[in-house]
Parts: C-alpha cells; sequence; structure tokens
C-alpha cells in the first residue's frame, strides 16, 4: 500500500496474533526534543526521531527560523540550534494539527519576541491555547489573536518581561500550556521563575516527561507537589550531544491490546520502549494487566498474550494515560461486562472531540455506550455489526478502532481515511499485518484473468491501490523466470524444462514499490522488453515452470488482501477468490492499445500486422493444452472495449462493494 490517499481500508477479521514489531519514535519526545535541539547552542543528534506529520511541520518550522536541521538517515536528525544567537527575526510558522507544536513554539516565540505568526488546520484553529496565552500576557509578551480570542491564528510581538510574580497557568485543559511555559523560560531566567498551576493538573506524566527531557538539556526544574513550579535563575539549555528518542508509548498500546486479544499462542513483542519509560502512558500495561493481559516487560520491550478471556471488564480513572485510554475503550468491547473510563474531559479538546468520537464508533459496532461529560462507559456487543468507522482526522481513532478486527464473529471493519495515521505512525497498518494472523484462505483476493492487451495489469494495480491491497503482476513472474534462464544461457525449451523449473522454485524475488528486484538488482525494465514478454510466454508453456510459481503466487495472499492479475488466476491460482473478473476487449480495440503503446514506445508497428497477431495468439492461448485462456465459471465477464480505465475500476469496485456487509457511514 503506498502513501497516497486512501478513501477507506477493510479489515477482515484476525484469528489470531504473534511476532515482533518495533514502533516508531513517540511523537511528544520526538517535539520537544527538537526544539530544546533548537534552543541550545551547537548540533544535536537526535537518534530515532518520528518521521510523521507533527515532526515534520516541527522542523519545517525550525528551519524557517534559523536552526540547521540535517536528515543523517530516515530516523536520525542532526539540530544546530540557534542557541544566543536567537530565531529570525520574522517567520509565518505553519503548524499543522500539531498541537505539542503549535503550544511550545508558542511559548518559547513569545519570550524571545519578533514578529511571528503561527497557524495551522481548521481543526487547530479550534484547538484552544487561550490559557497559555493568558499566561504568557501576564508576564508581558505580546500575543494577538488573528482570529477567535484564545485560538490560534497568533500574532507574536516583542516583549517587556516581569519575571518578579509568580506565574499562573491553568492546568485543567491541556497539560501542553504549562509543558510549553517549562520550556520557554529558562531562556529568560534571569532570577528564579515561578509558575503557579490554577486547578487540578492534568495529565501530569507529559509533565514528567518535559521535566525529564528539560534536566537531559541541563535544565532542573524544582517542582513543588504539582501546583508550583521554579526554574532556578541562571537556567541555560545545553545540549547533550546525543540522544535517543524512545518509541511512544501510546502506540504500543495497540500492540498490547493485540496481544491481550489475540496472541494465543507466540506473544507480540513490541520493541522501542519498555518499562524503564519516561513516557506516563507506560501505565497503560497496569490497565491491560487488570483486564487479563499477560504482560512481561524489560528495558526496552514489552511481550503480551492473552491472558483472561473474555478480558475483565474495568472501572479506571484514567487521567494519567489519556491517549492510550483511547485503546481501552475498544479493548472494552471484548470485556466480560461494561466497562467505565473516568477523567478523561481531556478528550473533547484533543484532534477531535474524542468522546462523543468514541461514543458514536462504538455503537457502531453493536456496543452499549454512554457517554458522559468526563467519562465513558461501554458494554461490549450482544451481536457484532460490520461497521463503516469514521476517523475525524484522528490517529488514534484509526488505530483503535483497527482492533475491533480481533472479534470472533468474523466480521470485517471498514475504517474510513485510514492515512490519517500518519500523524504519528505512517507505517501502522503494515506493523499490523505484520503480527495480524489469518490463514491465506481467509484473506481476500480479487482476480483479475483475460487475454493479452486487455489492460488486466493497469485495471489490477489500480484496483488494488483503492483497496490499499496487495497486487501480484503474475505476468512478471513468467517474465522474470525467463529471463533468469536466459541468462544462464539455457534456451526455453522443453528439454530444459525442470532446469528452468527449479530455478523458478527458488526465484530471488522482491518487489519494493514498482520496482522489481532480482537477485537485488533492478530488473523492472529489463522484463518489461517485446522479447522478455515473449520469451515469458516460451516458458509459461512448459507445465513444470507453471506448477513451480504456483506457491511463490500463492504467498502473495497477505492481509488485508490480494489483487492478482494473470491468465489462470481465477482458475488455477486462487480458485477460492472472492472475486473473479475476466476482462476483455475485442480483437481490434486491443491491437489499437497495444499500437499506441509500440508507437509512443518509438517501436515501428502496423495496426493489421498487430490485429492479426493477437487473433492469432488468443487462438493459440485458448486452445493451448498447459493453462488454456478460459474464464473461470464463476468469473464475472467485463468487456472494456467502450470504457475507460476509471469506468472498469470503478466496475470492479462497484462488484466487490456489493459482497461487502458494510451500509453508509
Ligand atoms: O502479462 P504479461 O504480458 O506480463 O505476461 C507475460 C506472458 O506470461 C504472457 O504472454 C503469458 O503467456 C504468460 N503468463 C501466463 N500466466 C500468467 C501470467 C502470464 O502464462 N498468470
Amino acid at each position: 500500500m503506498d502513501a497516497a490517499a486512501l478513501h477507506h481500508l477493510d479489515l477482515p477479521a484476525f484469528d489470531g496474533a504473534g511476532g515482533t514489531v518495533t514502533l516508531p519514535g513517540s511523537k511528544s519526545i520526538s517535539n520537544r526534543v527538537l526544539l530544546l535541539a533548537a534552543l541550545c547552542e551547537g548540533t544535536t543528534v537526535l537518534h530515532d526521531l518520528l518521521d510523521s506529520d507533527d515532526t515534520r511541520v516541527m522542523l519545517d518550522a525550525l528551519r524557517a527560523l534559523g536552526c540547521g536541521v540535517r536528515h543523517a538517515d530516515a530516523t536520525t536528525v542532526e539540530v544546530t540550534g540557534f542557541g544566543a544567537r536567537g530565531p529570525a527575526p520574522q517567520a509565518r510558522l505553519f503548524l499543522g494539527n500539531a498541537g505539542t507544536a503549535m503550544r511550545p513554539l508558542t511559548a518559547a516565540l513569545a519570550v524571545l519576541g519578533g514578529d511571528f505568526e503561527l497557524s495551522g488546520v481548521p481543526r487547530m484553529h479550534e484547538r484552544p491555547i487561550g490559557d497559555l496565552v493568558d499566561a504568557l500576557r501576564a508576564l508581558g509578551c505580546t500575543i494577538e489573536d488573528l482570529g477567535t480570542p484564545g485560538y490560534p491564528p497568533l500574532r507574536i510581538g516583542r516583549p517587556q518581561l516581569r519575571l518578579d510574580a509568580p506565574i499562573p497557568v491553568r492546568g485543567d485543559v491541556s497539560s501542553q500550556f504549562l509543558t510549553a511555559l517549562l520550556m520557554a523560560l529558562p531562556l529568560v531566567a534571569t532570577r528564579d521563575v515561578v509558575v503557579e498551576v490554577v486547578g487540578e493538573l492534568i495529565s501530569k506524566p507529559y509533565i514528567e516527561i518535559t521535566l525529564n527531557l528539560l534536566a537531559r538539556f541541563g535544565v532542573q526544574v524544582r517542582r513543588d507537589g504539582w501546583q508550583r513550579f521554579t526554574i532556578p535563575a541562571g537556567s541555560r539549555y545545553t545540549s547533550p550531544g546525543t540522544l535517543h528518542v524512545e518509541a511512544d508509548a501510546s502506540s504500543a498500546s495497540y500492540f498490547v491490546a493485540l496481544g491481550a486479544l489475540a496472541a494465543t499462542d507466540a506473544p507480540v513483542r513490541i520493541q522501542g520502549v519498555g518499562e524503564g519509560s519516561i513516557q506516563g502512558d507506560i501505565r497503560f500495561l497496569e490497565a491491560a494487566r487488570a483486564m487479563g493481559a499477560q504482560v512481561a516487560a524489560g528495558p526496552n520491550w514489552i511481550e503480551v498474550r492473552r491472558g483472561a478471556w473474555p478480558l475483565r471488564a474495568l472501572d479506571l480513572d484514567c487521567n494519567h494515560i489519556p491517549d492510550a485510554a483511547m485503546t481501552l475503550a475498544v479493548m472494552a468491547l471484548y470485556a466480560d461486562g461494561t466497562s467505565t473510563l473516568r477523567n478523561i474531559a481531556s478528550w473533547r479538546v484533543k484532534e477531535t472531540d474524542r468522546l462523543a468520537a468514541m461514543a458514536t464508533e462504538l455503537r457502531k459496532l453493536g456496543a452499549t455506550v454512554v457517554e458522559g461529560a468526563d467519562f465513558l462507559q461501554v458494554t461490549p456487543p450482544v451481536q457484532w455489526q460490520a461497521a463503516t468507522i469514521a476517523t475525524y482526522d484522528d490517529h488514534r481513532m484509526a488505530m483503535c478502532f483497527s482492533l475491533a478486527a480481533c472479534n470472533h464473529a468474523g466480521v470485517p471493519v471498514r475504517i474510513l481515511d485510514p492515512r490519517c495515521v500518519a500523524k504519528t505512525f505512517p507505517g501502522y497498518f503494515e506493523a499490523l499485518y505484520a503480527v495480524a494472523r489469518l490463514p491465506a484462505p481467509h484473506v481476500p483476493v480479487v482476480c483479475v484473468d483475460g487475454p493479452t492487451a486487455s489492460g488486466k495489469g493497469t485495471l489490477a494495480a489500480r484496483v488494488a491501490q483503492q483497496l490499499g491491497w496487495h497486487y501480484l503482476d503474475s505476468g512478471a513472474l513468467y517474465r522474470l523466470t525467463a529471463l533468469a534462464a536466459v541468462r544462464q544461457g539455457w534456451p526455453l525449451d522443453a528439454a530444459h524444462e525442470h532446469r528452468i523449473a527449479h530455478m523458478a522454485e527458488r526465484l530471488p524475488v522482491r518487489f519494493e514499490a514498482d520496482r522489481v528486484l532480482l537477485a537485488g538488482e533492478d530488473v523492472s525494465d529489463a522484463i518489461r522488453t517485446e522479447e522478455a514478454g515473449m520469451n515469458a510466454s516460451r516458458v509459461s508453456a512448459l507445465p513444470s515452470v507453471r506448477s513451480a510459481l504456483v506457491a511463490l503466487q500463492q504467498s502473495f495472499r497477505r492481509l488485508p488482501g490480494l489483487v492478482a492479475d494473470g491468465r489462470d488466476m481465477g482458475t488455477v491460482i486462487f480458485p477460492d477468490a472472492q472475486l473473479k473478473v475476466f476482462l476483455t476487449a475485442s480483437a481490434a480495440t486491443r491491437a489499437e492499445r497495444r499500437h499506441k503503446q509500440l508507437i509512443s514506445k518509438g517501436i515501428p508497428a502496423t495496426l493489421p500486422a498487430l490485429r492479426a497477431d493477437l487473433e492469432a495468439r488468443d487462438a493459440r492461448d485458448s486452445q493451448r493444452a498447459v493453462a488454456p485462456l478460459k474464464p473461470a465459471q464463476d468469473a464475472l465477464l467485463l468487456d472494456n472495449s467502450a470504457l475507460s480505465v476509471d469506468d472498469s475500476v470503478a466496475q470492479v469496485l462497484a462488484w466487490w462493494e456489493a459482497r461487502q456487509p458494510f451500509g453508509a457511514a
């Protein structure tokens, strides 16, 4: 599946889980250390940094402010801070929907001063920042509301700081306001600076992360309970030189849950975060244990198996694990009674109103849900419903609800806009497929068979892309086999059949995006020549070569599904496919398409010759003893002579949809 937008993703119900997943770096830690590195003198090397939408907007902002940013490799970034020099005097920063960029940058830039404009996506402009702005104004910062007062976008000017009195900040809407102040104030702590929290502080663990990271950058904040924080006079940021970012403990929660729900055999092992974590969400493990999960953990890993089954219902104050608690809400679907998650009012001001969103979507699955002002009560479904889950541009909604696919009723789940996971975990679904288990015969397959030049390759690839599935171009395997044999100097005839078949069985092939690698060498172009096609046709007529390639072709049947094209997909390779399409077009139309194709490649060709050629090949193909070209009995015929590619794709998707149990969103 590529990174292109995907309207929806259907997850078949899994029937097990096991294996290892390595998690990406934590968003909260990544964005904090990026900013801290920017505020330091010198260069900080950040390892295992998360690469996601939210960290990308932070990196863009830091560049705009004059920091040096160098990607040493995919997950290592070197940040050269502006330190005492200060940021660029002027910048317009677009911060997407990243609260972890908006809040701390607002505070840091407001105390440093300049001419800055901070904005984001429309949802960012609905997420409150007024309490932070009030605190910053009280300390002498100049901040102008450019839209609704109390919400971004904001303009920041030059401050006249008054650091003598304690700075009050509300702690009961978002802990990010306090985090933002704690990160900004060391920049101007010419004297002891005191911050006083007004109201009960929520999400304390996030403040612990902040204090922990400040210490790593040389600033020791004194804390009196959770009410009063003192930044000592003379505090200065100093780079730790190198820092490793822990994996995201909230992201770990989905795999902990998966283990608790489905790892009946081998455990699900999570790599990158463990017992020693500085992230509060690691305490999700306690909640998972309370529900019955069998959890083992070390400094940098967690292993989870299913314990109690069904899970035990839970009644828990979740204030200490606000993000991971969403995962508990979905685990509650598998409990032996009603679960209650309390003290989660902060859900209302996250990426979406998560309390309302969670209640609405859980109900679609058949659960009974009570949505309180600051609590959620979930009673498991009596009967699971195939639901179309809306995700509200909220990564955690998409990730949580994928766990609904662990149901034993065999009911699939449809996740709308699944790519919204890119906010914190772009490879989430791929990681899920790697540890979720489903026997191959249950993984859905759509086959597209048909004669040469009917356009089945284009159609199948497009359908796969729209469904977010894998794609098997079986012709490429014959082309590869022929190429490998030719390179050995073997004639492609019956006398060499067994040798070629033996090699085909062990073909060292890898498909990467749109590239085909044979023993590590990129042969994408080499297998696409006319000659390679002719040779493929020759080896494909050898019965032992065909049988040698069966297992390889079937191995492409993996979660979440496969679209396979080739003449015998629906008849020989996947006779149990859930949908079979036999694509045809008149010989005249196909000849015209091939003609265009060849001419565009600069290869001379004439229409009548091509047409005669195709007709002869059709006749030969349908009469040949080995894998004759014929539609499977249960195939749907699609004559695309008068259809555009879009029309054909739409038709196949409509046929597929008609076999799905999902209602409207
Ligand atoms: O589809 P493509 O042109 O890449 O296929 C190359 C040749 O391989 C075809 O002309 C056909 O003879 C053979 N083939 C086959 N069975 C398949 C796919 C391709 O015999 N499943």
